[in-house]
């Protein structure tokens, strides 16, 4: 990760140097060639808006899409619990399957729910900082104090286990901001996203979750699924979804492990 790491750190001041500079740019073009001058901002928005809103994108700092491994393994993580309806049914079913996963936990969810945090690691599993509040919309254009804040405040919801603090972030679907690598650097968190994603939170049928997982799943892959939606409308649907990809990874031959921060690289399973 470390030459990943450089790299992204230079894209990330290139981005936002060419953003302060844009201005100026069109200021000095805009006597001679006024719709040339409008071209420098025109670039700066598209340039930060592409690194901004592309999941996975590297330019802001380093997302870890796989782990390196020689075997058939895969890590699934769990998104926006821990949920009362859903969590304990889940932890059921990767029992059944003797497959480990880490819950990307929300931390409101958390302060809520402090024993199902708990139940998560006493069944071997693993917790990761998802933000304090989940503000899908607004995460891309926090600034730094709000940034820490979210990040802080679901750490302190993680905390019920002193020897291991969560290791791993994941921005609300995906989307960062200009202050969150600097951030999470400073609180040696890997920012972490996916290989596939099965897009629980939009189809509606369990197997086309799965299928769109298995179709492309490989050995390192990460792969993301959710807990605690459609609670009124159908309780079932999240562990259902979990248990059809869990069946479909065993016929595989595929192991679910969680894989050290030394595995972790930035580029897609397969690679
Ligand atoms: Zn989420």
């Amino acid at each position: 990760m470390d030459q990943a790491g450089s790299r992204s750190r230079w894209t990330r001041h290139g981005v936002l140097g060419f953003a302060f500079v844009a201005p100026f740019l069109t200021l000095c073009l805009a006597e001679t060639h006024l719709l040339l001058a409008l071209a420098p901002l025109v670039v700066s928005h598209v340039l930060f808006l592409y690194a901004t809103f592309i999941p996975n994108c590297q330019w802001l700092g380093p997302v870890v899409r796989s782990f390196a491994t020689t075997e058939p393994e895969i890590w699934l993580t769990i998104d926006d619990g821990p949920s009362p309806v859903h969590t304990i049914a889940i932890l059921d079913l990767l029992g059944r399957f003797e497959a480990r996963a880490t819950f990307f936990v929300v931390g409101l969810q958390a302060e809520k729910n402090p024993h199902l945090v708990t139940e998560i690691l006493a069944r071997g599993h693993e917790v990761a900082n998802h933000t304090h509040s989940h503000p899908s919309g607004s995460f891309w254009a926090a600034g730094p104090v709000r940034t820490s804040a979210e990040i802080d405040r679901c750490a302190e919801h993680l905390r019920t286990r002193g020897d291991r603090p969560a290791r791993f972030f994941r921005a609300p679907v995906g989307l960062r901001n200009l202050f969150l690598h600097p951030e999470l650097e400073r609180r040696g968190l890997a920012l972490i996203g996916w290989s596939v994603r099965g897009l629980d939170t939009i189809r509606r049928d369990p197997a086309q979750v799965a299928a769109k997982i298995l179709g492309r799943v490989r050995p390192g892959a990460i792969i993301v699924l959710h807990e605690g939606h459609r609670i009124e409308s159908d309780p079932e649907f999240n562990p259902r979804c979990i248990e059809a990809t869990l069946s479909g990874l065993a016929a595989k031959g595929y192991r679910c492990v969680i894989p050290q921060p030394e595995q972790l690289r930035p580029q897609r399973a397969g690679k």
